[in-house]
């Protein structure tokens, strides 16, 4: 029978998984990982204005953020959104609720060596399959960085009760801005515990700079906070490439998904809601077309969108605070999270820029339309 191999077991294969499990059940499906990255030390947030399949792996949601930007504090509600926390055990319990029942599902532990066009290579052995998706090797060439995103997280405990535990901190800008266009954000677990992250969009390629990044969180966390102390229980990092262009998904029978399928937002580095929907996009084309190509391409003009506010920030980092305030400076921050999941009219997106300095833009538009 067709068999289907999910090359890599995160967000995005696992999800893909849940996907196929309620609506496809024609084919055998294998989740090859080999536990290079472990779950259980990934948690994810992302908004969402809707249900969806996974919402029982959310351990919080919020409906309310904080955001500072140009020397002043609001907390904003969501409006119709949520922002909710999902943590990778969590996401890999509800996974298998929808697929242990299901005989024709496997978790197989291995490593893919490389993806073919009738199966994969796992520890050297050849696995067939009629459709793979793939999100580890993804494909031979991706498209150019436009820029990267470059952040520090610590898991702290405070001294004092300083933690909002019903508001994450979605952006302030009260930290050094000489590394390149940086805010710190903050997702409260109690009162005492928070994940503080230094995020700062950077040139590709550029290092992380280690020492500033501790300097600024140690800053942030005293001065801003007001910890009173703090310990650190665990520190994450990443520099992650931010891509507008899209990459390139179909390679005969094989799809990439998540990260490697350019997947992460290129103005946010959020990847997980897309991730959700791109899931239930590929689970449907299987079911009514019996190929997991027909999925809906999102409107090009948010990748440009993206690609100039990059292109802006590389040559003038303060403009990413004065494009955050642009953004969320309506009574909800609703009109903000619904232009970065790419579901807004021209008409909204105009009222959302007529808050930006046009010259930038225009200018960055230009250049890239004359590449
Ligand atoms: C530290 C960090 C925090 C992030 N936080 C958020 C967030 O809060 N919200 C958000 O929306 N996005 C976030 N992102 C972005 C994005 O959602 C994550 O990178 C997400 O984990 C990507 O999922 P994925 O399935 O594409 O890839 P991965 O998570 O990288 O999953 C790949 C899987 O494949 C396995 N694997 C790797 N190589 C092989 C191989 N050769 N053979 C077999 N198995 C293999 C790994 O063990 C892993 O399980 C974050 C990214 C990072 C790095």
């Amino acid at each position: 029978m067709t068999r289907i191999v999910i090359a890599g077991g995160g967000v995005s294969g696992l999800s893909l998984a849940a996907h196929l499990a309620v609506t496809d059940h024609r084919h055998p499906v294998v989740v090859v990982d080999d536990a290079s990255k472990p779950l259980g030390d990934m948690t994810w947030a992302s908004w969402s204005d809707r249900p969806g399949l996974l919402d029982a792996a959310a351990s919080r949601w919020f409906e309310r953020v904080r955001v500072h930007v140009n020397g002043r504090t609001t907390v904003l509600p969501l409006g119709r959104y949520r922002y909710r926390v999902v943590r990778g055990d969590d996401l890999l319990a509800v996974v298998r609720r929808y697929t242990d029942s299901l005989r024709h599902f496997t978790f197989h532990h291995g490593h893919v060596d490389r993806v073919e066009d009738d199966g994969v290579i796992v520890d050297g052995r050849h696995m067939r399959a009629k459709w793979v998706f793939d999100s580890v090797v993804g494909p031979a060439e991706q498209p150019p960085a436009d820029a990267a995103l470059s952040f520090r997280g610590w898991q702290v405990h405070s001294e004092r009760a300083a933690f909002d535990v019903e508001t994450p901190t979605l952006f302030d800008f009260r930290t050094p801005q000489g590394h390149g266009a940086s805010f710190v954000y903050v997702l409260p677990v109690d009162a005492h515990h928070a994940l503080v992250e230094h995020t700062s969009f950077i040139a590709p390629g550029a290092p992380q700079d280690v020492a500033a990044q501790r300097e600024a969180l140690a800053e942030y966390l005293a001065d801003v906070v007001g910890t009173g102390g703090h310990d650190v229980e665990r520190e994450e990092h990443a520099v992650l490439p931010l891509r507008s262009a899209q990459s390139p998904r179909r390679n005969g029978n094989a799809l990439t998904i998540g990260v490697e399928a350019g997947m992460m937002k290129a103005s946010t580095g959020f990847a997980y809601q897309r991730i959700q929907r791109d899931s239930a996009a590929i689970a449907e084309s299987l079911r009514r077309h019996g190929d997991p190509f027909h999925l809906p391409a999102s409107p090009s003009r948010f990748r440009m969108f993206d690609g100039v506010l990059l292109d802006v920030i590389r040559r003038e980092p303060a403009q990413l605070e004065q494009a955050f305030g642009a953004l969320f400076r309506f009574r909800t921050a609703e009109p903000a999270l619904r232009f970065l999941d790419e579901a807004t009219s021209v008409t909204q997106e105009w009222r959302l820029f007529a808050g930006m300095p046009a010259a930038p833009y225009l200018t960055a538009a230009r250049h890239r339309l004359a590449r």
